[in-house]
């Protein structure tokens, strides 16, 4: 089994995710500033990183074996195989087809943030949905959540996920184009630049009084975030940061 390790900042792992699985990627793993794209052969591949190869034992055992269950707020995310026997509220998500399994700071961060805002009955917009983790777990909130993801598989393993945890989000291929507003949170794990280059956007679709939690963020690229949401009218409402990474919180 050939591994391609795929480095850099959130920026190039968003950017090159899709490319991974159109060349024949069989599952990703991600790891801290990572992601592992495991591949039966190596193909000519233009992103940053480096070729491994793994020793002929079953890969996909193996990454099984070592994914752990992750708790973050009430939720915890498993795997299919998982067993479970604690309180807290389940997200089974089937690892590796897309961004988004719990295992990493930013969608934690996000889970906990919008288990604290109080989301029950309110209209969600989730950008970046990834796996479908921030919308399946508003659902199970009680929110209304539509996912937007400009990643096509992305979208696939969403709606899989989501029928998986018996909640019923809509997610869309595309991204703010597709929102139909107001809502009352939006929640986005993208990427600092992004994130200020949408802030104008984000304040259009929020109603009065809505919420907007933003990570993917690291804190040196945290400033031009914070300058763009307040230039485009919204109010600093808290801060999280865990590891390397900050989840910032508006209202509009
Ligand atoms: N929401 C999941 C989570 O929190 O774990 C996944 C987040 S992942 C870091 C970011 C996702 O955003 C990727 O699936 C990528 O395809 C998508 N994406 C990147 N740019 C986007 C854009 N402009 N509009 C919508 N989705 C975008």
């Amino acid at each position: 089994m050939q591994v391609f390790v795929l480095r850099g900042d959130f920026e190039t792992l968003d950017a090159y995710t899709p490319l991974l699985f159109e060349l024949g990627a069989q599952g990703l793993e991600e790891k801290e500033g990572e992601v592992w794209a495991y591949f039966p052969e190596r193909v000519e591949l233009p992103a940053p990183g480096e070729w491994r190869e793994l020793p002929d034992e079953d890969w996909l055992a193996a990454w099984k074996r070592d994914l752990r269950p992750v708790v973050a707020g009430p939720f915890v995310v498993l795997a299919p195989w998982h067993e479970w026997s604690g309180p807290e509220l389940r997200i089974v998500l089937e690892p590796g087809m897309a961004f988004g399994t719990g295992h990493h700071e930013t969608t934690r961060m996000a889970l906990e943030a919008l288990a604290a805002a109080g989301i029950s009955g309110a209209r969600l917009l989730d950008v970046g949905t990834g796996s479908g983790i921030l919308a399946i777990a508003a659902e199970l909130l009680g929110a209304r959540a539509l996912g937007v993801d400009i990643d096509e598989q992305a979208v696939a393993a969403a709606r899989e996920n989501a029928r998986r945890n018996r909640v019923s989000p809509r997610f869309e291929v595309g991204s703010l184009e597709r929102a139909r507003p107001p809502y009352q949170t939006i929640v986005a794990n993208l990427y600092a630049e992004l994130h200020a280059s949408l802030a104008a956007d984000y304040h259009r679709l929020l109603a009065a009084g809505g919420r907007a939690l933003l990570t993917g963020i690291l804190p040196e690229r945290e400033e031009p975030v914070r300058r763009a949401m307040e230039a485009a009218g919204f109010t600093p409402a808290g801060r999280r940061q865990e590891g390397g990474w900050v989840l910032l919180e508006y209202r509009r």
